[in-house]
Parts: structure tokens; C-alpha cells; sequence
């Protein structure tokens, strides 16, 4: 059986969760939560990074910094996981959905601007599979249309756009580690806020409404209950976990898109024929290998195509039932606009398997059989 996705694993966690337990230090913001912040903060030049227990976390916190008001509106893309949503419906905002870009499955930016009324404050560029929206033009039109832009780049640590750390761009940008993503802590994720006037605001929030954080630094003190909060701190014993992937984060990214080539070179003639359409990297993108998707002729095509796989003990799968036409999606948003790329394109696109350390002979098969198939 080849899976779809294995977690990444270097060797090194759990002698870091054992460091981690022997610290007598295991819930949040211990000694591996510090170096994670820091090294995420350095390598990506960010502003102020802070571990968080999800991406979903991360994305909840930055709507609810960005101070929205029941009825306010915010525009993301249909073609995402529920969680971009989620994150606003839980602030009281109302849903508008823009059509994607059939090359890279990104939002639209030349279709954002049609769908901004007086309610709008927030943009949502989601960086699909690790590939960045068109980030230029998005910060132009927040710019001139004084609205916030929160980054969901879950699935882009380690990415860039025109040399800038995805996620570092907007206000604020979202990470996660969950097992599913490049590099992992089991469940968790990271908020990095690019304008540090929100530092202290994103610290209480994320500390249960108090000012603890700013007590341990010595900047107050005593400590109290200033705002409204949650608990966003993930365990140390988590953080251990990341540090160890963190450590290798070039072997493992570099170790990903080696894969993510090998598909890609092997794949070009089917593309050339006009028989798939791989994914599409603009020039000033550079990616992370978070995925590798072909799309196929259509949804009878992808049905047979993953069947074929699955025959093979080969795990394909595909995602995202575009929001817009889900339950929730209708009950909290609208899509603007005309939808021409955001269902059809969603139906031919298929994930193959891509993970740190899949073997060589693995990915040859996976390739093997999908040439198969595709030339058949
Ligand atoms: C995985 C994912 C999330 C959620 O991240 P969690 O850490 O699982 O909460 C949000 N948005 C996108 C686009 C994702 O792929």
C-alpha cells in the first residue's frame, strides 16, 4: 500500500519530548514553544510568531483581531477548507466568495475588487498547495480599500513570493502543523502578526484574556483578566515534536520537492498531449511541495483514474467540495460574481501521494501506474 500522506519524522522527537517532560515544563510557552517562535520568527523575518494548538486556531485569532463587526463582510475563496471560514463566521461576518484562478487554484485577484461593498474588511488569499496568491495586487487593493488581509498559509511554510516568507506578507498570516502538512507537532499551528500593534492584543488573547505574558517579561506587575480570550498555547511536549522537524526543515522541503520534480518532469508529456494539466509555479513563486495534483479531463475521468489507483494499493484523493455550495456556505456566505473555474476545476483535480522520505521505488510506482492509466 503506497499512502496518501505519511507525517514527517526525523529521528529526533522524541528524545525532544523527553527534554521536554525532564524540564517539568510541559504546558505552553515552555523552552521548545521559545525556540519554535524564534526560529520561525528569524527564518521568515517575521515581526512576532507565536505557536498556536491548530491552524484553525491561528485563523480564529486573526479574525477576531481584526476587530469585525457583525454584518462585516470578508472575501476568500470557495475553493478552501472549511476552517478560512470558519474563522469569520465565528466573528459575526458575512461570507463572499471570488471565483479562483484555474492555473494555480488561487484566488482571483483581478475579481476581488468587484466584490467589495462599505461592509468589506478583510481579504483571504488561501496559498493552495503551498503556491502563492498573487500577493501584489491583493496588498494594492487592501491598501486602497483600507481592509485588513489575513494570510492562510497553512499549507505554505517554507514558500515565498518575490522572496518573502508566505504568511509574513499581510497583516497577519496563518500556519499549521498538523500531521497532514510539511512539518508537524500532531495537532497545532502558528499566528505571525506583521504589525506589531497588535503584539499585545494577540498575546492576551491567546492567554485566557490575561496579561501574563507581559508578567513573565516584567513589564507588569501583577497579572489580570484585561480582555476577552481563549486558550490557544499548545503543550511543550508538542512544540519538542515540531522543534526536531524544524531543525531539518531544508533536508525535509528539499527532500519533498525532489519528489514533487520527479512527478512533474515524468508527468510533462501527458501535458504536452493535452491529457492532464499539472499544477502551474508563476516566476516569482517559489513553493514548498506541499502537494502535487494533476487535473484531469473531468470528474468521470478522476473517478476512474483513482479507481485505477486504488487497484494499484495506490491512495489518490482529492478535496474541498467548494464552499459555496455547501450547507454551511450557503447559510453564511454568497458567491460574487460569476463561478467559472471553482466547481469544474475542483471536480478534475487529484492528489497523489507526496510525503518526507516516500521511496524512491515508491514514487516510481506511483508514476508507473498513472502513466498507465493516462496512456491507456
Ligand atoms: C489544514 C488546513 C487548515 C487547518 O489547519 P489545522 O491545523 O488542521 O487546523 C486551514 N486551512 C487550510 C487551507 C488547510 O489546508
Amino acid at each position: 500500500m503506497i499512502n496518501f500522506n505519511i507525517a514527517p519524522f526525523t529521528g529526533k522527537e522524541l528524545a525532544y519530548v523527553k527534554q521536554a517532560i525532564d524540564n517539568h515544563k510541559i504546558c505552553g510557552d515552555g523552552i521548545f514553544t521559545k525556540k519554535c517562535n524564534a526560529w520561525l520568527e528569524e527564518r521568515f523575518h517575521a515581526q512576532k510568531v507565536l505557536l498556536t494548538t491548530s491552524g484553525s486556531a491561528a485563523l480564529d485569532m486573526a479574525a477576531m483581531l481584526c476587530d469585525l463587526q457583525p454584518g462585516d463582510e470578508v472575501i476568500l475563496p470557495s475553493y478552501t477548507f472549511s476552517s478560512t471560514a470558519n474563522a469569520f463566521v465565528l466573528v459575526g461576518a458575512k461570507l463572499v466568495f471570488v471565483d479562483i484562478r484555474p492555473d494555480t487554484m488561487n484566488i482571483d485577484e483581478t475579481k476581488i475588487e468587484a466584490a467589495i461593498t462599505e461592509k468589506t474588511k478583510v481579504i483571504v488569499p488561501v496559498h493552495y498547495a503551498g503556491v502563492s496568491c498573487e500577493m501584489d495586487a491583493i496588498m494594492d487593493i487592501a491598501k486602497r480599500h483600507h481592509l485588513k488581509v489575513v494570510e492562510d498559509a497553512v499549507q505554505g511554510v517554507m514558500s515565498t513570493y518575490k522572496g518573502r516568507a508566505l504568511g509574513t506578507i499581510g497583516d497577519f498570516g496563518c500556519y499549521s502543523f498538523h500531521e497532514s502538512k510539511n512539518f508537524s507537532m500532531g495537532e497545532g499551528g502558528a499566528l505571525v502578526i506583521n504589525d506589531a500593534r497588535y503584539n499585545e492584543a494577540a498575546e492576551v488573547l491567546r492567554e485566557k484574556g490575561t496579561n501574563r505574558s507581559m508578567f513573565f517579561r516584567g513589564q507588569v506587575d501583577k497579572y489580570t483578566w484585561v480582555d476577552f480570550g481563549d486558550s490557544y498555547l499548545p503543550s511543550d511536549m508538542n512544540a519538542a515534536y515540531l522543534w526536531a522537524q524544524l531543525e531539518l526543515a531544508d533536508e525535509i522541503n528539499e527532500d519533498r520537492l525532489a519528489t514533487w520534480n520527479k512527478y512533474y518532469e515524468a508527468f510533462k508529456p501527458l501535458q504536452e498531449a493535452g491529457r492532464i494539466a499539472l499544477p502551474t509555479v508563476p516566476d516569482e513563486c517559489v513553493h514548498n511541495a506541499h502537494m502535487f495534483y494533476i487535473k484531469c479531463r473531468d470528474l468521470e475521468d478522476r473517478t476512474l483514474f483513482i479507481s485505477h489507483m486504488k487497484n494499484k494499493d495506490i491512495q489518490c484523493v482529492f478535496h474541498y467540495i467548494p464552499l459555496h455550495s455547501a450547507p454551511a456556505g450557503i447559510k453564511f456566505g454568497r458567491f460574487h460574481g460569476k463561478e467559472q473555474y471553482t466547481t469544474p476545476e475542483s471536480e478534475r483535480l487529484v492528489r497523489l501521494p507526496i510525503y518526507y522520505h516516500i521511496e524512491h521505488q515508491e514514487a516510481e510506482t506511483v508514476i508507473h501506474e498513472t502513466l498507465r492509466y493516462f496512456n491507456s
